[in-house]
């Protein structure tokens, strides 16, 4: 299970408002003498047929629009769902009326409810396919800690929909895995970006790095590190739609780059998805991520994570004096 941080947008919120209000406006309409009339088995009108059309078909866009916007459903998903949502209210409309004096269902103005929904729907995707997705491509970054994406989160957003993935299973305690994933949050909530904390399981990074302990940081130990955390980014990005993925660990001049490009080309061939091949400590990626960390105030830690990682003296020191 993941722990999902999601900003507050009231963008999404003012949306919800609104489609709130057509499924409001389109019951009084609807279930009032506004444009339908009160008489025991009216006759068929196609203007009656046709505002059923035009009112399901306008529900439907409405709710296609916010799909597509605060989820990452894909198209073909967006438009069942918005005919689903659409002709259910529209039946419910009609089976209200039943409790209404003079009034009826109707299986006619049902049939014209979902016929507009699902014009509109078709209409909506067709458009989109051949006008192409002009909304920013949804990218999953991979966060290796909050200093290294603190300065490159806001420059990815500029160009994508980014997602912080804060997935490190390579650190050696729950402690400084909570230390490590609270910083990842705060810069969540500086750039206003949603973050996914995965769950905390060493046991099963260590399986994997069996008999690469004694390697030295920067060895064969750390490119099975980098794969195992680039895979598992991989794979969640595919399984919830994402474009792509990319990770903050080149931002560190301590990590070889061609590391992390192997372990993420390797895990985009996997998961057939793309991955931005970019070393982010370039063009002083690094020395503008140390900044921001400053700014924000970010707990920096000094040492790369897992318990084979080169410890700073004083660790050392501490860890000889317990084993003593
Ligand atoms: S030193 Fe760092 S990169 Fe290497 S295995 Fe340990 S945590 Fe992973």
């Amino acid at each position: 299970m993941h722990k999902i941080y999601k900003p507050f947008n009231p963008l999404k919120w003012i949306h919800l408002l609104i489609i709130a209000s057509a499924l409001l406006l389109i019951a009084v309409l609807l279930l009032t003498p506004l444009v339908t009339t009160y008489e025991p088995n009216p006759p068929f009108t196609w203007r009656d047929k046709i505002i059923h059309l035009i009112l399901f078909g306008w529900l439907a866009r409405l709710i296609a629009g916010w799909l597509k916007r605060y989820t990452a459903l894909n198209y073909k998903k967006i438009i069942i769902w918005a005919i689903v949502v659409a002709t259910s209210y529209s039946w419910l409309l009609e089976k209200i009326q039943n409790f209404i004096p003079g009034r009826t269902d109707s299986w006619e103005d049902l049939l014209a409810g979902l016929l507009g929904a699902s014009l509109v729907a078709a209409i909506w995707y067709t458009y989109k396919q051949f006008r192409g997705d002009k909304t920013q491509p949804k990218l999953l970054l991979h966060m290796c800690c909050g200093p290294c994406g603190s300065h490159l989160s806001g420059q990815l957003a500029k160009t994508y929909d980014v997602t912080l993935f804060f997935h490190n299973p390579n650190l050696d305690s729950l402690l400084e895995f909570e230390r490590r994933s609270a910083e990842a949050i705060k810069v969540a909530k500086y750039w206003g970006l949603p973050a996914i904390i995965s769950d905390y399981q060493h046991r099963g990074w260590k399986q994997k790095i069996k008999g690469l302990e004694q390697e030295p940081e920067g060895g064969a130990r750390c490119a099975v590190c980098f794969a195992i955390r680039l895979m598992a980014t991989a794979k969640f990005a595919k399984e919830n739609s994402f474009d792509a993925f990319t990770t903050s660990l080149s931002v560190s001049p301590h990590k070889k780059y061609n590391y992390v490009l192997v372990a993420g080309q390797a895990a985009a061939k996997k998961y057939k998805i793309t991955f931005i091949e970019q070393d982010f400590k370039k063009k002083d990626g690094y020395k503008l991520s140390i900044m921001q960390a400053k700014k924000l105030g970010l707990y920096r830690q000094d040492y790369c994570g897992c318990e084979f990682s080169t410890l700073p003296e004083k660790k050392v020191k501490t860890i000889k004096k317990i084993k003593k």
